[in-house]
């Protein structure tokens, strides 16, 4: 059997969740670290009849790091580099312009010592800004256009990904390890989607916000076969924090909770109804996480 661990790599927006969610939806459950260690980045278990893979999805990388947010943000993800980890897919978006950003991520990439696959994302979208990327095909020897969200070419990319593993038969303590590390936790698991959720509210809010919020999963309903009622609530320490988090006539928060909504939607393959509002509460800290 073929067992590691995958870092996904690359600026915001570039597909690396979809890519993962779209991957494990139909194959296995997602999972998650624990709830009371790093919240970030998402983890994924990946099963089939080559091994297992655990894919690290982290939150993106931006090219400011001036503001505490997009340092932890950055922090977090050099972490994730620092664990061990096997191989490094560094995705790009080829119907999106290169950028400073994106040369932010190509710089960090470069740093990695650790074979790299270099995934050019969303050739559903046309030839778009490939050209721009052409020159990474020289130095990423292995290159894989795919389509993340329509599952295309996806087969070749794991085949080589697999191919790159180290083949280890895991022992009994080297599956509970795995599973202790990396709880399965069910799709409806209610600490996975309150992370969905919370990642949303880290890309999309500026500065300190998401320092001072935590999102509490309260119900999951199936109404039916395909419907999946979800009611959630963002807990912030301030009124200040909760109008910036709702937004000026509520745009704010229907923005996270679409992007949430659409997320969740793919990683369960269900409609999801995501009823999602916003709180204050000075003490969610020490009543949700003490
Ligand atoms: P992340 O920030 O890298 O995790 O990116 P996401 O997975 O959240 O995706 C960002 C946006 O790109 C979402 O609106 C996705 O639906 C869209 N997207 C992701 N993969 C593809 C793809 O292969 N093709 C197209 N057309 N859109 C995609
Ligand atoms: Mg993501």
């Amino acid at each position: 059997m073929k067992f590691g661990k995958v870092l996904l790599i690359g600026r915001p927006n570039v597909g690396k969740s979809t890519f993962v969610n779209n991957l494990i939806g139909q194959k296995v459950a997602i999972t998650s670290p624990k709830a009371q260690t790093t919240r970030f980045p998402i983890r994924a278990l990946y099963e089939d009849e080559w091994g297992k893979i655990v894919f690290i999805d982290t939150p993106g990388i931006f090219n400011k790091a001036e503001d505490m947010l997009s340092k932890r943000i950055n922090q977090k993800t050099m972490q994730a580099i620092r664990e061990e980890v096997d191989v490094v897919l560094y995705m790009v978006d080829q119907s999106r312009r290169r950028d400073f950003e994106e040369a932010h991520v190509l710089g960090i990439v470069r740093k990695i010592d650790r074979p790299k696959i270099l995934v050019l994302n969303k050739v559903d979208k046309g030839e778009g800004f490939l050209p721009q990327y052409k020159f990474m095909e020289e130095e990423f020897k292995d290159f894989f256009p795919i389509s993340g969200i329509n599952r295309q070419h996806v087969k070749p990319l794991l085949d080589k990904i697999f191919s790159l593993l180290p083949k280890m038969s895991l022992n009994k303590n080297q599956e509970d390890d795995l599973n202790s590390n990396y709880p399965l936790l069910n799709l409806d698991s209610k600490i996975f989607i309150a992370e969905l959720i919370r990642e949303k509210v880290f890309l999309m809010m500026g500065k300190e916000i998401p320092y001072r919020s935590t999102v509490i999963v309260e119900e999951i309903t199936e109404r039916n076969e395909k419907l999946t009622y979800i009611k959630a609530k963002i807990l912030t320490t301030e009124d200040r924090y909760k109008k910036m988090l709702i937004g000026v006539g509520g745009r704010k928060i229907k923005e996270i909770g679409a992007y949430a909504r659409k997320e969740i939607a793919l990683a369960t393959s269900k409609k999801i109804y995501l009823d999602l509002t916003v709180e204050t509460d000075p003490h969610w800290q020490e009543v949700y996480y003490t």
